[in-house]
C-alpha cells in the first residue's frame, strides 16, 4: 500500500495546525518528556514562536532503564491537550501498548510508534485501525524493508494516514547517539509515497549536531523535522543534552526555511 507502484502521487497529511508532505515541511517541536504544566505551557509558546507547527512530548516513555523517569501517562496527555487549547498546535505523542491506543488518541492529533516499537505488531495493527495519523519510528537495528512492512501493518488496517521517521540506527560508530543515514530520505521517496520525517535529536544524541542534520535532512527533500526543544535543556529530565533551548531551535527553522526555499519546498 505504501509503494510507488500502487500510488505517484506524493502523501499529505493534515490535522489541525500540522501538515506534511506535497512541498511543505512540518515542524514538530518539543520536549523529550511533559515534565508539568509550566514546563510544556512555555515550551508550546516558545516552539510556535520558534517556527513549530505542532508540539510534541512524551507523557508514557519507553526508558532504557526501569529506574528512569516513565512519564506522567494521563496527566501528560491532560496537559498536551492544554498546551494545544492555548496555542493551537497539532499534538503528537507516543502510545506504548494496545491498551492505551483509545486513551492516547483521545488526547493526541498524531501518534507516535517508538523505535523501540517498530515491530510490536498488535500496537501496528492497533493504530491501523483508529482515524489519527500515525509516526511510525525506524527501529535502531531494521532494515528499510522491516521499516516498510510495518507500515503495512498500519495501513492494512485502513489507516492510511503514516508518516515514516528516520531517527537513526544501531551501527560500530560511537561519536553520535545513533547514526542518521540521510539517504533514508531519497530512497524511501523512490519507493513510497508517504511523507518522511527526520529526528536528528535521538538521530545525534548531541545538541551542537542537531541543526547541520536539520539543514542537510531539508536539502535531501524530508517532509517534516521532530526536534526536541525545552526552556533549559540541562534541566531537562531526559534527552537534556541533544536537547535545543528555544532560541537555538529558532536559529535552526530560519536556517531551514532558507534551504527548503533552495529545493523548491516551504515551511
Ligand atoms: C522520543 O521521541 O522521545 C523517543 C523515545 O524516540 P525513539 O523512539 O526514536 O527513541
Ligand atoms: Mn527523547
Amino acid at each position: 500500500i505504501a509503494s510507488t507502484e500502487v500510488q505517484q502521487h506524493p502523501s499529505v497529511v493534515t490535522i489541525g495546525s500540522l501538515t506534511i508532505g506535497g512541498g511543505t515541511i512540518g515542524v514538530i517541536a518539543g520536549p523529550c518528556s511533559v515534565e508539568g504544566e509550566e514546563q510544556i505551557l512555555e515550551t508550546a509558546r516558545q516552539v510556535k514562536k520558534g517556527g513549530a507547527t505542532a508540539l510534541r512530548g512524551g507523557a508514557f516513555k519507553p526508558r532504557t532503564s526501569p529506574y528512569s523517569f516513565q512519564g506522567l501517562k494521563e496527566e501528560g496527555l491532560r496537559l498536551l491537550a492544554l498546551a494545544r487549547e492555548e496555542t493551537g498546535l497539532a499534538i503528537v505523542t507516543e502510545v506504548m501498548t494496545p491498551s492505551n491506543v483509545e486513551l492516547v488518541a483521545s488526547y493526541a492529533d498524531v501518534l507516535q510508534i517508538g523505535a523501540r516499537n517498530m515491530q510490536n505488531y498488535d500496537l501496528l495493527a492497533e493504530v491501523g485501525k483508529q482515524p489519527k495519523p500515525v509516526l511510525l519510528k525506524r527501529g535502531p537495528s531494521a532494515t528499510m524493508e522491516e521499516f516498510l512492512l510495518a507500515a503495512e501493518y498500519i495501513l492494512d488496517q485502513g489507516n492510511k494516514q503514516v508518516l515514516l521517521c528516520e531517527r537513526g540506527i544501531r551501527t560500530f560508530e560511537s561519536h553520535t547517539r545513533f547514526t542518521l543515514p540521510l539517504a533514508s530520505v531519497p530512497y524511501l521517496r523512490q519507493h513510497t509515497h508517504l511523507p518522511i520525517v527526520i529526528d536528528p535529536s535521538h538521530g545525534t544524541g548531541k545538541a551542537s549536531l542537531v541543526a547541520p542534520m536539520a539543514r542537510a535532512a531539508v536539502a535531501v527533500g524530508c517532509d517534516g523535522l521532530i526536534v526536541e526543544v525545552h526552556p533549559s535543556p540541562e534541566e531537562a529530565w531526559s534527552d537534556g543534552a541533544q536537547t535545543l533551548t528555544p532560541t537555538a531551535f529558532e536559529q535552526m527553522v530560519a536556517e531551514c526555511s532558507k534551504v527548503a526555499e533552495a529545493v523548491g519546498m516551504k515551511i
